[in-house]
């Protein structure tokens, strides 16, 4: 039977990002996932020619985008302008990111401008590390005085990092996320997809062996040391090493005895993040001004990723369909219906007439977004190691060390395959 050095379980952007590096580094890797395709929640479907992602996804200038392109990925896409509206009271009006948006809108008053512009100058260059222990709710009620401008905090670190949990998400993290969403995003062509294409390609170059409709159903150890994985149907895979990217609550259930092991309390720290997700494409726009508009008496958030203009759009249709992308975020509880009616509603004032010029649509009542986040009542970060099993490690976006969204996917990848590197000599 064929000993893997390093065997992934998951074959999203944290498990063909482990596999890379595994397999640069001289590790036979093996990479198991469940479905019949790669990329896990980054994947792109294409619908009547239009690149829907499972929501809208942006890629920030963090410890992803370092990294794809130290693997030389392409990441073809644009940059839409920071140009932003906010929504109030079903009113869109302008948000002073430029001189005539500072100048013309009613949105604030003149003493909130002159805070909104101190505090985006103060961002650029901020540490925001000295905010890592306290929440969100408490930096914006004792650093922001404009009651509006609380309103426009809110909604800014809301849709940079998906949480709608403002008294328990650290304000540090959420703040270095907002200095990047100010640098500009990158709306990939064809969506997320590619990223995901190129990653495979990347992965089976370094010879990675990537295994789809491969659901894993334990991972086994002896004597506290990994030695194989067993997949449903009774295949067993052996392995030395053994990486974990599936959500906390699964590799518990995959690991005999976690709950004697660190994945105990990271699993019970952990706390999902969910959206709705509404996507449409339109044959062209009822109005077209509205690149983003933040909900500031509710937690949407509009995006129009394709939109015309400078820099050129991105490219997320075969034939010129717009397309247009919505969020509710959302707390504990969740209605469907209620949040596909309330994102109607948002389009209704957003593009009147919108309904005339469909062409696809795609609701998602409830995506996680992330399994966990940087929150004050964690206990502690979790991996990249799970010590008590010597060869066990973890990733995925809830094993962030402070990174958020794909972005600790990617670094938490990379250091599950740096400890495993650094801690035995295995076979290759
Ligand atoms: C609506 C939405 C919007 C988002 N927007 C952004 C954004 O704008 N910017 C950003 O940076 N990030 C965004 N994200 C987050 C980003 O998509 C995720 O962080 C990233 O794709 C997660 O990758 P992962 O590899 O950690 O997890 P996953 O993609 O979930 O990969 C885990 C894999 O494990 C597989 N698996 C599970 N159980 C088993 C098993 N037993 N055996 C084998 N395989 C198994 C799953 O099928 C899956 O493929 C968004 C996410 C959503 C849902």
């Amino acid at each position: 039977m064929t000993k893997y050095g390093v065997a992934i379980v998951g074959g999203g952007i944290a498990g063909l990002t482990a596999a890379i590096y595994a397999a640069k580094a001289g590790k036979r890797t093996i990479v198991l996932e469940k479905q019949e395709q790669l990329g896990g929640r980054a994947i792109t479907n294409k619908k009547q020619g239009v690149y829907f992602n499972l929501g809208a996804h942006a890629l920030y200038k963090g410890e992803a985008y370092e990294t794809f392109r130290e693997l030389g990925l392409r990441l073809n896409g644009s940059t839409p302008s920071i140009d932003a509206y906010g929504m109030w009271k079903e009113q869109i009006l302008p948000l002073p990111t430029n001189a005539s948006s500072f100048i013309q809108t009613p949105l604030l008053s003149w003493g909130g401008k002159l805070e909104l512009a101190k505090w985006f100058i103060k961002l650029r260059k901020m540490d925001t590390s000295v905010w890592n222990k306290i929440s969100i709710r408490d930096w914006i009620e004792t650093q922001l005085n404009d009651p509006m401008l609380r309103n426009v905090f809110y909604a800014l670190l809301r849709t940079s990092t998906y949480v709608l949990a403002p008294e328990l998400h650290a304000a540090g993290p959420a703040l270095k996320q907002l200095q990047r969403a100010l640098k500009g995003v990158l709306y990939l062509d064809k969506g997320w997809g590619t990223l995901v294409e190129e990653l495979r390609e990347l992965a089976v170059q370094q010879g990675v062996e990537l295994v789809t409709g491969c659901k894993v159903a334990a991972v086994e150890h002896q004597d506290q040391k990994v030695h194989s994985i067993l997949c449903e149907g009774g295949t067993r895979i052996e392995a030395s090493n053994v990486i974990l990217t599936t959500p906390p609550s699964i590799s518990h259930k995959l690991v005999p005895h976690a709950d004697q092991t660190a994945l105990d309390s990271w699993t019970k720290q952990a706390i999902p993040v969910t959206v709705a997700c509404l996507d449409i494409g339109l044959r062209k726009l009822p109005i077209h001004e509205h690149q983003f508009i933040y909900g500031l008496d509710q937690p949407i958030f509009f995006t129009h990723q394709s939109r015309d203009g400078k820099p050129r759009p991105a490219i997320l249709s075969d034939d010129g369909t717009q397309v247009i992308s919505l969020f509710k975020y959302q707390g504990q509880q969740t209605d469907a219906a209620k949040d596909e009616g309330e994102l109607e509603r948002v389009l209704d004032v957003v593009q009147p007439g919108w309904r005339n010029e469909l062409v696809i649509r795609q609701f998602l009542p409830k995506m996680t977004v992330v399994h966990d986040f940087p929150h004050i009542k964690r206990m502690e970060d979790p991996g990249p190691a799970v010590t008590e099993i010597e060869g066990l490690y973890v990733a995925g976006d809830w094993a962030s060390h402070g990174e958020l969204l794909v972005d600790a996917s990617v670094a938490s990848a990379k250091r599950a395959v740096s400890q495993l590197l650094n801690t035995r000599e295995e076979i290759k």
